[in-house]
């Protein structure tokens, strides 16, 4: 028997029948991880003869678009009724990449109300206890790379097909910003490894998602970093934030700021970086560290979010500069700590 969760593996296997009606479901928001993990497992139950529909509360970024089956995923935003209609006959229903119904945003009233078993295949700290079975680990990369042990276990690598492959390559890739944190285990390494025998296309991954940026886009990158880009040296921190009308500007599309508030992180000494996104009624807050400094209790405590330990995100209900007026004063807080 395999030691990946095995006495949940055992009941889920149990479960996971032709007839059940089965629904997977990520985040608002979705990122690579979210989204890679999501097809990934629709993919995986195909080659088991289930039929999964796939549900997330809003729009996938048009770097990931190009993922085999991502147009069949039904997005709340658009799609109200069927979203809500398959959540409430559910019988079985995945929650991938998020560790509570919060971080389904408009989805999450429908999600806590459906009848369906509910299974977590995620790798965020102190998941809800709202779940039927737990396939939890935050040790793992990504949530693509527990999707990839979970087909392992339910039976073996016949269930991963070459496109289950490059959404899980593809979910792996990005939660580790190419392989750049994250992935100090090496058996993230031998699931790539495994996932490149498969015959992936590492150079197809890298290109649609890295390298498909609008000009707007690569202009509000550089627009972002020359002129918005705060630094406090001497809190070893930086903050970049942008307005609602910057946006606009920039021709805003959804997933054009993802990857944004890593780059402060670049320069020298720099150990903890945020973003301000400007929103109708609130700041989206993304943080970033490297090294100890926790950003998901920085998050958890300020800005009514989490994360992982270098990665976390959040809102604040405030205008963006009293948000970034909120955020000097934590630093100038925790200076110490990001001086240590
Ligand atoms: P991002 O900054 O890319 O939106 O998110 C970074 C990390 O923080 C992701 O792992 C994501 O799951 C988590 N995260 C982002 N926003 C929220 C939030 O509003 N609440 C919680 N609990 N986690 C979040
Ligand atoms: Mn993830």
């Amino acid at each position: 028997m395999s030691d990946f969760f095995p006495s949940e593996i055992q009941k889920i296997k149990q479960i996971l029948i032709p007839t059940k009606k089965i629904v997977i479901t990520s985040h608002h928001n979705p990122d690579g991880d979210a989204i890679g993990s999501v097809l990934g497992l629709h993919f995986i139950l195909k080659k088991m003869g289930l039929n999964a529909q796939m549900i997330l509360p809003n729009e996938v970024p048009s770097f990931l678009n190009w993922l085999p089956e991502a147009d069949k995923i039904v997005k709340y935003s658009k799609q109200k009724v069927e979203a809500k209609r398959l959540l409430a006959e559910a019988d079985i229903i995945f929650s991938l990449d998020y560790n509570g119904s919060a971080r389904l945003e408009k989805l999450s009233d429908d999600f806590d109300k459906a009848k369906g078993t509910k299974i977590l295949i995620d790798h965020h700290p102190n998941p809800d206890n709202v779940f039927a079975h737990y396939i939890s680990d935050t040790n793992v990369s990504s949530t693509a790379e527990l999707v990839f042990e979970f087909a392992l276990a339910l039976k073996g690598h016949e269930l991963i097909s070459p496109d289950a492959a490059i959404c899980i390559y593809t979910g792996i890739m990005t939660d580790t910003g190419s392989f750049n944190y994250g992935c100090s285990n090496p058996r993230t390494f031998e699931v790539v490894a495994q996932l490149v025998k498969m015959g992936i296309d590492i150079e197809v991954a890298q290109q649609n998602v890295y390298n498909t940026f609008s000009e707007e886009r690569m202009r509000l990158l550089g627009y972002a970093l020359a002129q918005k880009m705060k630094v406090f040296p001497k809190q070893r921190a930086a903050f970049i934030s942008l307005t609602k009308n910057e946006l606009e500007q920039f021709d805003y599309k959804i997933g054009d700021t993802e990857g944004l508030v890593n780059y402060p992180l670049s320069i020298e000494n720099i150990v903890f970086s945020a973003l301000f996104i400007e929103n109708t009624n609130q700041v989206k807050v993304s943080l970033r560290s490297r090294g100890s400094f926790p950003v998901n209790l920085i998050s958890e405590r300020y800005f009514n979010g989490g994360g992982h330990k270098n990665a976390a995100g959040g809102k604040s209900p405030t205008t963006l500069t009293e948000t970034e007026n909120a955020f000097i004063k934590i630093i100038e807080e925790y200076s110490e700590q990001l001086n240590n």
